[in-house]
């Protein structure tokens, strides 16, 4: 299974499942985890829902170079009526795929009326960020590692465009200009993560954070997220998102008008990673 589910009392655990990949985001996942947390909202006993990675690393992002990488598979869309990528050409397919499972899913999820923890160790790189940025909570071991490196590809940061929300404006420029790791210690001080833990320790911190909200009302639950949700929202967070989307899809456009259809900028996975290991 790309995404395990598993009730452990009132939380609901759900694990992105391919470790051989560092949990690398395709789309096989993305609606795996989409029907996971949907089960965990229509599940009354779920009071809490825990994102987590299986194996080393929480994950390494979007899948842009595995054997299974599916961005020419159809799938029941969930997130915005638009029609489908497949078939599509040129920015009608960059623009209605990532409108679907990139900016709508990640919009989707933060809208979940339970509370999401994310549990983050090891990797959290690129698509990955938005993953844990979307859950209300984020725990991280402390050898979890952050970065959003694709302004080498050209291209202002990744679809769910939080950076200055969740990090401050000077921190997101500097997170976006160097392209450049960050640690968990370093992510706490910008105000990214709730606790930074000992690896042995990440399951055990983010279960009992879990079980102590999850005593607490489901509808009070639920409308204190909405209502700092809102209070993001009201913050820019949403129109700024918009917006950003915009001039990441005019890069997009760019990068393919520029090199023969290549949106990515000649960037690819092992690229990514090598520039990546040397910063
Ligand atoms: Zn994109």
């Amino acid at each position: 299974m790309t995404v395990e589910y598993e009730r452990r009392g009132p939380v609901a655990v759900v694990t992105m499942n391919r470790p051989e990949y560092r949990n690398a985001q395709n789309s096989a996942m993305t609606y795996a985890l989409d029907a996971a947390f949907s089960r965990a909202v229509d599940d009354p006993e779920v009071k809490v829902i825990v994102l987590a990675g299986a194996g080393k690393h929480f994950s390494a992002g979007h899948d842009i170079g595995t054997p299974e990488r599916d961005v020419d598979v159809s799938f029941e869309r969930k997130a915005v009526l638009w029609w489908d990528h497949v078939g599509a050409e040129g920015g009608d397919q960059r623009f209605a795929r990532e409108s679907e499972v990139y900016l709508g899913m990640c919009r989707r999820w933060r809208e979940i009326p339970k509370p999401t923890i994310a549990s983050v160790q090891g990797a959290c790189i690129a698509g990955a960020l938005m993953l844990a940025w979307v859950c209300d909570m984020i725990v991280a071991s402390d050898d979890a590692f952050f970065a959003d490196p694709v302004v080498r590809m050209g291209i202002p940061g990744v679809e769910y465009f939080a950076h200055p929300w969740v990090l401050g404006p000077r921190a997101a420029k500097e997170v976006l200009f160097t392209g450049e790791r960050f640690t968990a210690q370093q992510a706490k001080e910008w105000g990214m993560l709730n606790r930074v833990v000992p690896r042995a320790d990440l399951e055990t911190e983010t279960m009992a954070l879990a079980e102590k909200i999850a005593v607490m009302p489901r509808m009070g639950l639920a409308l204190a997220k909405k209502a700092v949700n809102q209070a993001e929202d009201l913050m820019g967070l949403r129109s700024g998102m918009d917006s950003v989307f915009g001039l990441h899809h005019f890069a997009h456009a760019h990068n393919a008008e520029m090199s023969g259809g290549d949106s990515l900028g000649g960037q690819d996975a092992r690229s990514m990673r090598d520039a990546n290991r040397t910063s």
